[in-house]
C-alpha cells in the first residue's frame, strides 16, 4: 500500500514544509509544495507591473500562466520556463501573497493543477486548504501549528541562513498579518479540517515531526492493507 495522499495544512513557519519534503523523501513520494505555486503567481504579478489590488488583472494574468513544479532534491518552480525558485521566496512576494490567493480566480486555477498533480496518490501536499478543499478525502490529514513566536524566530534564521538581513518585529508582523489575512479570508480560508490530526511543532525538532507523520502514515498503512485482506 504506497499510494496515500497525506495534506498537510498550517500556519507560515510551522515546520510544515520542511517536514512535507523529508516525509515525501523519506516514502519516495512527491512533495507538492502548494505555497509555492501561489508565491510564483503574486511573482508573476510583479514582474507583469499588475496592481495586487486589481482581481480582474490578476485573474486574467493567471490563466495565461504556465507554473510547473519539477522535484529534483527539492523542488523547482518554473514560471513560463523561467527557473523562480529562489525568487518566490522574496519579501515583496511575500508581501503580496495573501491578497492574490484571496482571488476566487487564483484559487479555482491552482486548485485544478493540484488536484491532477496528486490524484493518481503516493503525494505529500502542502498549504493552506489541502485537507478542506483540494483533498478532502485525503488518506491522512495533519494540521500543523506553533507558537507564533518561534515560528518568526524560525522564519529569521532561514533567512539570515540565505545572508538576507533580518528584523525581528517585522517578520512577526508579516507572519500574524499572513496568517489573519489567510484565516478569515472568504474563500477557502485556513482552517483545520474536522478529521485532521493537530501536530504542535512549538517544542519538537524537525525530526521528531517526520517521525511522527511517518508513524501515522504507517498506522494508516496497516489500517489500509488489512481492510484489503
Ligand atoms: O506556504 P507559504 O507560506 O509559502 O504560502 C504563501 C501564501 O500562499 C500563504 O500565506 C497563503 O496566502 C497562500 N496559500 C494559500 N493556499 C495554499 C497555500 C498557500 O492561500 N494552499
Amino acid at each position: 500500500m504506497k499510494n496515500l495522499i497525506i495534506a498537510i495544512d498550517g500556519t507560515a513557519g510551522s515546520g510544515k514544509s520542511t517536514t512535507a519534503r523529508l516525509v515525501a523523501r523519506r516514502l519516495q513520494y512527491l512533495h507538492i509544495d502548494t505555497g509555492a505555486m501561489y508565491r510564483a503567481v503574486a511573482l508573476a504579478v510583479l514582474q507583469n507591473n499588475i496592481n495586487p489590488d486589481d482581481k480582474d488583472a490578476v485573474e486574467k494574468l493567471v490563466e495565461r500562466l504556465k507554473l510547473r513544479l519539477r522535484q529534483n532534491n527539492g523542488i523547482e518552480v518554473l514560471l513560463n520556463d523561467e527557473h523562480v525558485t529562489d525568487l518566490i521566496r522574496r519579501s515583496d512576494v511575500t508581501s503580496i501573497v495573501s491578497t492574490i490567493s484571496s482571488y476566487e480566480g487564483v484559487r479555482a486555477k491552482m486548485v485544478e493543477e493540484q488536484r491532477a498533480m496528486g490524484k493518481n496518490g503516493s503525494v505529500v501536499l502542502e498549504g493552506r486548504d489541502i485537507g478542506t478543499v483540494v483533498f478532502p478525502d485525503a488518506d491522512i490529514k495533519l494540521f500543523f501549528i506553533a507558537d507564533v513566536e518561534e515560528r518568526a524566530r524560525r522564519r529569521c534564521r532561514e533567512l539570515l541562513d540565505k545572508g538576507e538581513r533580518v528584523d525581528f518585529e517585522t517578520i512577526l508582523s508579516d507572519i500574524k498579518s499572513r496568517d489573519y489575512f489567510d484565516s478569515t479570508r472568504a474563500i477557502s480560508p485556513l482552517k483545520k479540517a474536522h478529521d485532521a490530526i493537530t501536530i504542535d511543532t512549538s517544542n519538537i525538532s524537525i525530526d521528531e515531526q517526520v517521525e511522527k507523520v511517518l508513524s501515522i502514515v504507517a498506522k494508516r498503512q496497516n489500517v489500509k492493507s488489512s481492510v484489503k485482506e
